[in-house]
């Protein structure tokens, strides 16, 4: 048995049960592994709806130019089915992605632009501004726009809800994912409330983002924006795809507690995972107490550690940023001394 091309083998990722690092929760624990999809990460599903739902609507035609703002994971499953389907893609990313995300977009062949971080989205040097302006001036070209695309969440309402619902035999209680788009949790989150109204939605957002304020007080607040470490989640303006309304509580995670609890995954459970899956177990370990035993609870580990060799799995790196503080004991050391 075999696959006609590589796109056919995205989605059916496993779910794998959380031992040692959840030993403290007394619900079970399952994390929705989606580095298994061939480009690492979640994001294979909803680039390749998007793409699919483009060429059914003409808005993407043969030989075309795809154009988009991605952090990485959405460029990657893009200019995966770029290579498949003969399309070419422009991505602009900001300098504040890992070095690895941008090499591997450059590794299927798309031009990456990096535009710097500490920009308004209005500025026209932001990723959004640069992708806009491309996408006006370059022929035949489509820009996907993850953000307001709802492509996006129907991928996760066609596919990630499901599986997690035969999965877990629809025992499913609590749907624990980091917000970035928001095409995870409310594609997903939809399709699992639909079964089963009573199905928490717990979102995970980062400081110097705007999600959770919002959902609490209906107010958009510029002085939540700031600038921050964690990648792939958390935003400064409120795309389409965050169904506020379904999500029931939004929990903050620092970028220390992110970026440990990241390595500690890896560390303690052997699953080799980014960053986001760090800042959504971390999150939810700050509500453990109010989950049950009898809770069945799933988190969604989003892309692979291995984009992130530079940063969290660098102890230079974290050192630097005053996240390490006590040098573990190595055996240079111990014989040096
Ligand atoms: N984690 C990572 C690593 C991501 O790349 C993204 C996408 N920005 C997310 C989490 C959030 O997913 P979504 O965009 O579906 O909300």
């Amino acid at each position: 048995m075999w696959y006609n091309n590589i796109l056919e083998t995205i989605g059916n990722t496993p779910l794998v049960k959380l031992n040692k690092i959840t030993k403290d929760v007394k619900a079970t624990v399952l994390a929705k592994i989606e580095t298994t999809n061939p480009g690492n990460s979640i994001k294979d599903r909803m680039a390749l709806k998007m793409i699919e739902d483009a060429e059914k609507s003409g808005k993407l035609k043969p030989g075309g130019t795809i154009i988009e703002g991605t952090s990485g994971n959405t460029g990657m499953g893009l200019a995966m089915a770029a290579v498949i389907k003969g399309y070419k893609c422009i991505f602009t990313t900001t300098d504040k992605q890992s070095k690895e995300k941008v090499d591997a977009l450059k590794a299927f062949g798309a031009e990456v632009i990096v535009c710097p971080t500490d920009v308004d989205p209005e500025d026209p040097r932001s990723y959004y501004s640069v992708s806009s302006r491309l996408e006006k001036e370059v022929p035949n070209s489509w820009k996907p726009n993850q953000y307001d695309n709802l492509s996006n969440s129907i991928a996760h309402y066609e596919q990630t809800g499901p599986e997690i619902w035969e999965q877990t035999e629809g025992k499913i209680t609590h749907l624990v994912v980091g917000v970035g788009t928001g095409g995870t949790i409310s594609g997903t989150g939809k399709f699992l409330r639909e079964k089963n109204p009573d199905i928490k939605i717990w979102g995970i957002d980062t400081y110097g983002s705007v999600f959770k304020k919002y959902k609490e007080t209906g107010v958009f607040d510029e002085k939540e924006i700031y600038s921050y470490i964690t990648e792939g989640i958390g935003e400064d303006f409120l795309p389409k795809n965050v169904d506020f309304d379904l999500i029931d509580h939004f929990e903050k995670v620092t970028d220390k507690d992110a970026a440990l609890m990241t390595r500690d995954i890896t560390r303690k459970e052997g699953i080799f995972v980014g960053n986001s899956a760090g800042a959504a177990l971390a999150g939810l370990l700050q509500m453990k107490d109010q989950l049950k035993e009898d809770d069945v609870v799933v988190i969604v580990f989003h892309d692979h550690g291995s984009r992130y060799m530079g940063k969290m799995f660098n102890d230079d790196w974290l050192r630097e940023r005053g996240f390490l503080q006590e040098d573990r004991l190595t055996a240079k050391s111990i014989l040096e001394s």
